[in-house]
């Protein structure tokens, strides 16, 4: 009989140390939920200063957050790229600002919230680059075409600078590469000579060559 008695005493305790144990992993699994929870309430308010940062015009402060939020995450929410992008144009870092514009915009298509300011953004950027681009070839004029006509040599060519006779142009990007046909060769990868001087007065037109 005291047998019978010691066996369910057993039992019973044996029961409550499962229970137990159950309910210490279902308490740690909690505390991990609950810190995952805190983590991202911090990113997202994080994140929400960034951009309140970002439409006040405190564009080098909101730079630090946004930078901190994207290490922080491991997928980028359409939203952030818009403001990096954003703040990016604002900055003057006009090349990035093109970057993540243009993924906004492949990511939210012509419905997303911010889709008229993201494409305003870009068209000032890309102008912004455009301009950079000429104020670079003006200087490069400045050095070769007041007192210099270069001498190509007995064949007359040069292979083109603006692709290095690749005949393709390619833009890094945050997300890949972008390809395009060089403009100032025709495909040939060389230029005449009397081409290449004008490229290096910065008068040689897209399209325009021999
Ligand atoms: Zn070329």
């Amino acid at each position: 009989m005291s047998r019978w008695v010691l066996f369910f005493v057993l039992l019973l305790s044996g029961a409550t140390v499962f229970a137990q144990s159950g309910s210490e992993r279902e308490k740690i699994q909690q505390l991990e939920m609950q810190r995952e929870a805190e983590r991202q309430r911090a990113l997202r308010q994080k994140l929400d200063s960034a951009i309140a940062l970002v439409n006040e015009g405190g564009h080098e402060a909101a730079d630090e957050k946004l930078r901190d939020v994207l290490r922080a995450i491991r997928s980028v929410p359409s939203e952030l790229a818009f403001y990096v992008g954003k703040n990016s144009h604002f900055l003057e870092r006009h090349k990035q600002a093109i970057d993540w514009l243009n993924k906004y915009i492949q990511l939210k298509g012509t419905s997303g919230q911010f889709y008229g300011e993201a494409v305003a953004l870009l068209r000032q950027s890309e102008v912004a680059v455009l301009k950079e681009t000429e104020t670079q070839r003006q200087k490069t004029a400045e050095l070769f075409s007041k007192d210099y006509d270069i001498d190509c040599g007995p064949t007359g060519k040069v292979v083109c600078p603006v692709c290095n006779g690749s005949t393709v142009v390619i833009k890094k990007g945050y997300f890949g590469n972008k390809y395009s046909t060089c403009q100032f060769c025709q495909q040939k990868g060389f230029l005449v000579c009397e081409d290449y001087n004008k490229l290096l007065r910065g008068e040689l037109k897209p399209n325009a060559t021999h």
